[in-house]
């Protein structure tokens, strides 16, 4: 873990020059990573051959990003105008009715690699985001899916299982060809793995092998057998993938998003950053990079979307009537985009011009750390927590929040922590400290 973390920034700034792979493997350990910002490495997609890192060049500072943001993920497959399969296909007017409601619910669409890089907290993300993915690799996808995005303004990904583009054992007449691929490619579309055949990952599930003459058989492989076939869909997929297209490949959707640790394992070890499965949530800074959840979106079932749209939708803007303040009018320590040298930071603001206070009701939210038990003189307004358990990622967002006159007010600011001065070695594995207060 150490040498990692010493040889990290190098492998980093090589990227530049290099741009190809990086060194992105252990998916669960993500987000705090210490390094200096690599400007865009982003994966797939636009490589450019520009300099764009050259003039944002070697001011150490840490982004500060915003670990409040939600962003929902959303799979579809095929784009049809006569359904015949709702479970996986959806009518062209219909998708495009819902790439419409992201925009008018005020939800930015961001990239699969901007909502990563935002994990690792390189980059900041809105409020409220989606993400759009498409898998499988349909023709359709590529005819009738691609342009309705590009009226948006939308970047997308795509999934693709290597055997299933057109000439690959269970690529039909439908399937999305390696022209079209790369075509997508060349305008910044991000392409990335969903297996070789894709099936149920597990061992002892039962799976179609497809004999190079063309035959398949139904069995079921245990043992070196299975690892040599987990090996070929897991590792294999991602390897054709790059060498094909001459991209990286950082992230997995799992078919059916039926897996286990040990498919998980080998994913992180191919040097997978993310894995996705269809069991939609909304994803936030903590949530798991080994296991996100997609809404599949299908013809026969859109509530799905619309429950999900609601998820974020509504929770910050409409319901409650939370009056927001700026964090600047609370003088708040440290401030806003600061960025502090300890890992222990006392967390401090004045509610004094907010109105007169309910001292009962104020209350403080650390990102990472949930409730914290202030400290509130009513006296001066001041509203403080010494942190005592050190706070692990390279920046903290804080959440104040009081009855004033009846009504909530809220406060959200976020800070860094330079993780190196602070001499917290921000991939060290948290010991599970004992936590003095509660
Ligand atoms: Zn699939």
């Amino acid at each position: 873990m150490t040498i990692r973390l010493a040889i990290l920034p190098l492998l980093l700034a090589l990227n530049f020059s290099m741009c190809k792979r990086n060194p992105s493997p252990t998916a669960s350990s993500e987000p705090a990573t210490s390094s200096p910002t690599p400007a865009e490495a982003t994966a797939g997609g636009s490589p450019g051959p520009g300099v764009a890192g050259a003039a944002s060049a070697p001011k150490i500072t840490k982004p500060v990003v915003d670990q409040t943001a939600q962003t929902l993920i959303f799979c579809y497959h095929r784009l049809v105008d006569k359904i015949r399969y709702p479970g996986t296909e959806i009518t062209p007017a219909a998708f495009e009715a819902e790439m419409k409601q992201l925009k008018d619910a005020g939800i930015t669409v961001i990239s699969l690699q901007d909502l990563l890089a935002w994990k690792r907290g390189e980059k900041n993300i809105p409020p409220r985001c989606a993400v759009i993915t498409f898998d499988d690799g349909w023709k359709s996808q590529y005819e009738v899916a691609w342009p309705i995005m590009k009226k948006f303004g939308y970047p997308f990904t795509m999934f693709i299982y290597t055997e299933g583009v057109r000439g690959g054992s269970l690529g039909g007449g439908e399937a999305i060809t390696w022209e079209q691929l790369a075509d997508m490619r060349d305008n910044g579309v991000d392409i990335q793995a969903h297996t070789a055949t894709h099936q149920d990952l597990r061992e002892g599930h039962n799976i179609m092998l497809a004999a190079p003459g063309g035959k398949r058989t139904k069995t079921k492989l245990t043992g070196p057998q299975y690892e040599e076939w987990l090996q070929k869909e897991v590792v294999g997929c991602k390897q054709l993938l790059e060498q094909r297209l001459g991209i990286k490949v950082n992230c997995f959707a799992v078919p059916f998003g039926s897996y286990n640790e040990h498919v998980k394992e080998i994913a992180r070890n191919a040097g997978y950053e993310a894995m996705f499965t269809v069991y939609g949530q909304p994803i936030t800074f903590t949530s798991p990079n080994d296991s996100l959840g997609r809404y599949a979106i299908e013809a026969n079932k859109p509530k799905v979307f619309v429950d999900a749209v609601k998820m974020i939708g509504t929770s910050s803007a409409g319901a409650t009537a939370v009056a927001e303040v700026g964090a600047t009018n609370l003088s708040t320590q440290p401030a806003d985009g600061d960025t502090v040298r300890t890992a222990l930071p006392l967390i401090k603001a004045n509610l004094s011009g907010v109105g007169a206070i309910e001292p009962g009701s104020v209350q403080m939210r650390v990102s990472g750390l949930g409730v914290v038990p202030v400290s509130y003189d009513p006296k001066t307004g001041t509203v403080s927590y010494q942190v005592t358990q050190k706070l692990r990622e390279n920046s903290c967002t804080v959440i104040v929040s009081a009855k004033s006159e009846g009504k909530k007010v809220e406060a959200h600011w976020t800070f860094g922590i330079d993780a190196a001065a602070a001499g917290a070695p921000a991939l060290a594995p948290a010991k599970p400290a004992p936590t003095p207060k509660k």
